[in-house]
C-alpha cells in the first residue's frame, strides 16, 4: 500500500503521458508554448505499462486517470488503456482530456477499456475560447463531447475554470448547456500552477462566486447521496435532481486531508501532491535496470513523505517549478 504519514492512502494514480498540449489556455500555459520534453526523457507506452502494473499488483493503485498536456496527442493511448484494463484487479480507467480528436477516437478508446471521460470547456462563446485557449478549437471540442456520450463514456464530465474578466460571467450558461446534454459539470478554482506564474489570489474567481452566480438561475440543494469524501468535487442537486452540479474548491476549501492521489509525470517523475516541491525518478529506476520490488520501494518511499497539505494559502507557499501541463492535471 501507499501510505504517509498522517494515515492516507493512495489509490488514485494520474498518469500523465506527456507535456505537449494543442491549447494554450491563459491559467496554464504563455501563448508561445513551453519547452516540450525531449522525446528520449518521455517513458514510452512500454515503460509506463510497467509502473502502472507495479502500482496495481504491488501497491493497492485501484483507479487510473489519463492526463497529460493532452493525452489525445498520445498515438497508442488505446494500448495502455488496454493494457491497464487487462490488470488484476482491474482498475478503473479514465482521461481527462480537452476533447480535440475526441470525435474520431471516443468508440475506439471506449472498446480498449476506457470507463469515463472528463473534458475540459471554460466557455461556450467562440471568441472567449480563442481569447482564452489561443486556438480556434471551439467546435472540436463540443463535437469530441457530444462523441464521448455517443460512444457510451457517460455520464461525460465537464471541468471548467472561470477567469475573471474573461468567462468569469458563463457559469450559468455552462450548465445550462451541459443540463441539455446530460454532461455532469464541474467547476475548478484557478490554482497556482501557470508556468508563468501569474496567478493571483485576489483575482481568482472563487467557488462561492460560482455557487452564488449558479443559485441565481438555477435552484441548487445539497447532495446528500454523495458525499465528498477523497472526490475532489462538492456536488449539488440541481432543480430538485437529477442532475448535478460540482465545484473543485482545491484553493478556498482544501480536500488535503482526504486525498488518495498519487501522480506519474510523463517523464517518470512521481509526485505525491500537485504542489510538490520535490519527486522521485523512477525512470531512472527504469532504465537502470531496477526489479520491481525495487520501484515499488521508491515509489512507497515517495508516498510516504507527502506533506498535510498543499500549503497554497500558507505566507509562505512557493509555487512548484512544473507547470500543471508538465505535472498531469
Ligand atoms: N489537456 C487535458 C485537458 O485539457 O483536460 C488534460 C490536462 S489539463 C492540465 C487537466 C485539467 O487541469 C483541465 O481541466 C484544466 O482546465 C485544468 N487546469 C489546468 N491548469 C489549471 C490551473 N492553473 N488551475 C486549475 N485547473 C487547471
Amino acid at each position: 500500500m501507499l501510505t504517509d504519514a498522517y494515515g492516507r492512502v493512495a489509490t488514485d494514480l494520474r498518469v500523465s503521458l506527456t507535456d505537449r498540449c494543442n491549447l494554450r489556455c491563459a491559467y496554464c500555459m504563455p501563448p508561445e508554448g513551453l519547452d516540450w520534453l525531449p522525446k528520449p526523457e518521455v517513458l514510452t507506452g512500454d515503460e509506463i505499462i510497467r509502473l502502472i502494473t507495479i502500482g496495481v499488483e504491488a501497491l493497492g493503485i485501484r483507479e487510473v486517470r489519463f492526463t497529460g498536456g493532452e493525452p489525445l496527442l498520445r498515438p497508442d493511448l488505446a494500448d495502455i488503456i488496454a493494457a491497464t484494463a487487462a490488470l488484476e484487479p482491474r482498475p478503473d480507467i479514465s482521461l481527462t482530456t480537452n476533447g480535440i480528436g475526441l470525435d474520431r477516437r471516443a468508440a475506439g478508446l471506449k472498446a480498449a477499456g476506457l470507463d469515463r471521460i472528463n473534458v475540459s470547456l471554460d466557455t461556450l462563446r467562440p471568441e472567449v475560447f480563442r481569447k482564452l485557449t489561443r486556438r480556434d478549437r471551439l467546435d472540436d471540442v463540443l463535437t469530441g463531447l457530444a462523441a464521448a456520450a455517443a460512444a457510451g463514456l457517460t455520464p461525460v464530465k465537464v471541468n471548467a475554470v472561470l477567469m475573471r474578466d474573461l468567462n468569469d460571467d458563463e457559469a450559468p450558461e455552462l450548465l445550462s448547456y451541459c443540463l441539455e446534454r446530460g454532461y455532469e459539470l464541474r467547476f475548478i478554482e484557478q490554482m497556482p500552477l501557470d508556468a508563468q506564474h501569474g496567478w493571483k489570489r485576489t483575482e481568482m474567481v472563487t467557488s462561492g462566486e460560482v455557487l452564488a452566480s449558479l443559485s441565481a438561475a438555477f435552484e441548487l440543494s445539497d447532495d446528500i447521496e454523495r458525499s465528498r469524501g477523497a472526490a475532489p468535487a462538492e456536488t449539488f442537486i440541481v432543480n430538485g435532481g437529477p442532475a448535478r452540479v460540482g465545484v473543485i474548491a482545491a484553493v478556498t476549501r482544501p480536500f488535503c486531508g482526504a486525498c488518495d492521489r498519487v501522480r506519474l509525470t510523463a517523464d517518470g517523475q512521481i509526485r505525491n501532491c500537485l504542489f510538490a516541491r520535490s519527486e522521485s525518478d523512477l525512470r531512472a529506476a527504469l532504465r537502470s535496470g531496477a526489479t520491481d520490488a525495487e520501484i515499488a520501494d521508491r515509489w512507497r518511499a515517495a508516498v510516504s513523505s507527502k506533506l498535510p497539505g498543499h500549503g497554497i494559502n500558507d505566507p509562505a507557499f512557493l509555487q512548484p517549478d512544473r507547470p500543471m501541463s508538465a505535472i498531469g492535471g
